[in-house]
């Protein structure tokens, strides 16, 4: 019988080793992701970064391989910003996120030196102003701008009412120029240019070039009122990946090349000139290296439902339960039988939409068999709970014939720990 293989790895072997669930990455899988972006994401005309978006999944082995490849790091928090402390990343290549940080993380992202805030809006920036004029350290900002368009899938629209809460709406030039204006008297914090972010799971150009458009016809409005060129553009994330069979994004390389010669393009076009455009792929880099192996245990017939139970739920996969998402899956260890019954997979999570695959046909399952949930390597681990105190799966990298472990798993004693 043939057994799924993740890097070349056997996953009956990974489950055995290192019991199940499990989050398994082949990790080579993840390095194609990072050098075609690297090698994309490039032009003659402006400098460029790849950034990755931490959010999808950090851990310090991701961080040491996403930095060896030569990616910056965009964190939200100051645990992500620890992590990338932890592992030496180059903080020249980091960029502060988020709508609501605190002092503290101002604080401890100036100390550390980080390259880039990306602020949000015109507190923050008072108190990044102040924060930076008492410790005397320098830094640069990006203002986040909510263009009004938002994109899903194929589909942009354009969001009329300005209600995003991130970023400032790029019709509130009021706004805009007091955030620019409050910068350009300070010693500290130099006004470096723009960011936005569309959306997540995009699976084609289309909503990125019409992006773009907005913002650069926008920086060429700033060149023309402002007198400002030169400025940085970030155009954040949210590079779609296949879930499901009828996924069919444009692969990272391609989109990272479309997206550089549409800025390239449209720059000459509207004569502005930028200093480097940044991108910030999170879930494109990492969520179809990765695999979740389950064991099944109990199956129940209710309604006319066929349900397989496995040892975990949405207290590592919250996404199906959150927001519909669609996975697929194989039976790891037979997974050269024909398909030959629709189940319902459901985790052991006390709530009845704990649903990991709504239904899928699968070889006939039994008790002991493996489950690979696939393409859970974005956002799986990183909003995983623990919830029913189940404990935090473990997760390894495999390579080559090897696996490692690289975080291990949360036993019950590391959650009572913190009790006090
Ligand atoms: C979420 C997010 C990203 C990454 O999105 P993906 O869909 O994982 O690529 C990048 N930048 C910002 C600002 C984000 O909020």
């Amino acid at each position: 019988m043939e057994t799924l293989q993740i890097g070349g790895v056997s996953s009956r072997a990974l489950a055995d080793q290192y019991g199940t669930p499990l989050y398994v990455y082949d990790e080579n899988k993840i390095r194609k992701q990072a050098a075609a972006a690297m090698a994309n994401f490039r032009s003659k005309q402006f400098d460029t970064e790849v950034v990755y978006a931490s959010k999808a999944f950090s851990c310090a082995a991701l961080f040491r391989l996403l930095a060896a490849e030569g990616l910056g790091f965009d964190v939200v928090s100051g645990g992500e910003l620890y992590c990338a402390m932890r592992i030496g990343a180059d903080m020249k290549k980091v960029y502060f996120h988020g709508n609501n940080k605190s002092d503290q993380e101002i604080e401890m992202g100036l100390d550390a030196g980080i390259g880039y805030f990306v602020v949000d809006n015109m507190m923050e920036c008072a108190r990044l102003f102040d924060i930076a004029e008492r410790k005397r350290l320098q830094t640069k900002a990006l203002l986040r701008i909510n263009p009004g368009i938002s994109a899903h899938t194929h589909e942009y629209i354009m969001t009329a009412a300005p209600d995003s809460k991130f970023g400032i709406y790029i019709e509130n030039r009021q706004q805009i120029d007091a955030v620019i204006q409050k910068l350009s008297r300070s010693k500290y914090v130099k006004f470096a240019g723009f960011h936005s972010h569309i959306g997540s799971q995009i699976v084609d150009a289309g909503s990125f070039t019409k992006a773009l458009d907005t913002m650069i016809d926008f920086l060429a409005e700033m060149k023309r009122e402002q007198d400002l060129d030169n400025l940085e553009l970030s155009i954040g994330g949210g590079f779609g990946i296949r879930y499901v069979e009828a996924d069919a994004p444009l692969p990272l390389g391609e989109m990272c090349k479309t997206l550089i010669s549409h800025t390239e393009r449209r720059l000459a076009e509207k004569d502005v000139h930028l200093s480097k455009l940044i991108t910030e792929p999170g879930r494109a880099m990492v969520g179809e290296a990765g695999c979740t192996l389950y064991t099944i245990g109990d199956m129940k017939e209710s309604g006319d439902k066929n349900y397989i139970f496995v040892d975990g739920g949405m207290s590592d996969n919250i996404r199906h339960a959150l927001y519909d998402a669609e996975y697929t899956g194989v039976l790891a260890n037979k997974c050269d039988r024909p398909s030959e019954k629709t189940y319902c997979i459901a985790g052991k999570n006390c709530e009845s939409g704990d649903i990991l695959i709504a239904d899928m046909q699968l070889p006939k399952a039994a008790p002991g068999d493996l489950l690979a949930v696939l393409s859970t390597g974005a956002y799986g681990y990183s909003m995983a709970s623990n919830y029913n105190r189940l404990g935090r799966p473990a997760v390894v990298f495999a390579k080559d014939g090897q696996a490692r472990l690289i975080i291990r798993r949360e036993t019950y004693e590391d959650q009572y720990r913190l009790e006090v």
